[in-house]
């Protein structure tokens, strides 16, 4: 079964007339988009730069408001729910974000940062979450003695896994991983999907995965949407990717 329905989401910003020679005023950045994904599946967007699939990807967890569309999870349309029941569906959904180091707060110990969204999300005592951050650490393959440090004492590679165990803190269903590996040396990118195949296959996520090129895309992703100018042009199984050079 789908565990995310997309239904001719559309997100439009607003621009000053004239700027990016636009005259209508807003900037088409999505425009009408639709598809599925199913229950463990890593579904990947890909298309140039400015494409869209960024604003897609907020948009469609509602980190910004879609102009248009549904956006069902198991069947619930998000779109419809209130400020309240929408953080209580935030749990489900989670981001990794491509720069691990500006998404995590420099002031904060990896312990905290780790632990953030179980406060913020009233989850456990502190016992509990201490348990949990502990495990979120083992999980990712951060040591122990790592949690009293911060993000600026890490490499790239490892503040990518510290963001990746912050979108588990809370249990989540489906992650969006936007360029999650984009920013990291190449030596280190394979790493870092291998731990996301890992995680995927211990906790039975659904990932919905943005990449600018299909070479990463192609080793993790089971479908493929491909977007151009704010639309998918075309959705593909992996298996006809392949036959792609
Ligand atoms: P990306 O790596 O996703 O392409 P960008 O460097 O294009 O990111 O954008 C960085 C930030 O600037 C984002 O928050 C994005 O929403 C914003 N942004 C991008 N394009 C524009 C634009 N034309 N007008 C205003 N803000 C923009
Ligand atoms: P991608 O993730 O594929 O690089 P984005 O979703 O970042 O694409 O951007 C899609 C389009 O929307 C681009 O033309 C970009 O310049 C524009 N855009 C992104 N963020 C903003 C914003 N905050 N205001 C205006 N335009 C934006």
């Amino acid at each position: 079964g789908n565990l995310l329905e997309v239904k001719g989401l559309k997100k439009y910003y607003p621009v000053q007339k004239g700027f990016l020679n636009s005259t209508a005023g807003y900037v088409k950045a999505v425009d009408d988009i639709s598809f599925s994904i199913r229950r463990g599946e890593t579904f990947g967007l890909v298309g140039e730069s400015g494409c869209g699939k960024s604003t897609a990807g907020r948009s469609l967890l509602r980190l910004m408001e879609p102009t248009a569309g549904e956006i069902l999870f198991e069947g619930r349309d998000i779109t419809k729910l209130s400020a309240g029941e929408l953080r209580k569906q935030r749990r489900e959904m989670q981001m990794v974000f491509q720069d691990p180091f500006s998404s995590l707060d420099p002031r904060h110990t990896v312990e905290r940062i780790l632990e953030e969204p179980m406060i913020v999300h009233r989850t456990g005592n502190a016992r509990e979450r201490r348990a949990a951050v502990d495990k979120l650490a083992d999980v990712v393959g951060l040591a122990k003695s790592q949690l009293q440090r911060y993000p600026h004492q890490f490499s790239g590679g490892q503040r990518q896994r510290i963001g990746i165990a912050r979108a588990l803190a809370l249990q989540p269903k489906l992650i969006v991983a936007d360029e999650p590996v984009s920013a990291l040396d190449v030596s280190i990118q394979s790493q870092v999907i291998n731990l996301m195949q890992d995680l995927q296959h211990e906790f039975g996520l659904t990932y919905l995965f943005i990449a600018h090129d299909l070479s990463v895309v192609k080793h993790i992703c089971d479908r493929v949407a491909v977007m151009y100018l704010g639309r998918i042009i075309e959705i593909t199984d992996k298996h006809s990717l392949y036959a792609h050079p």
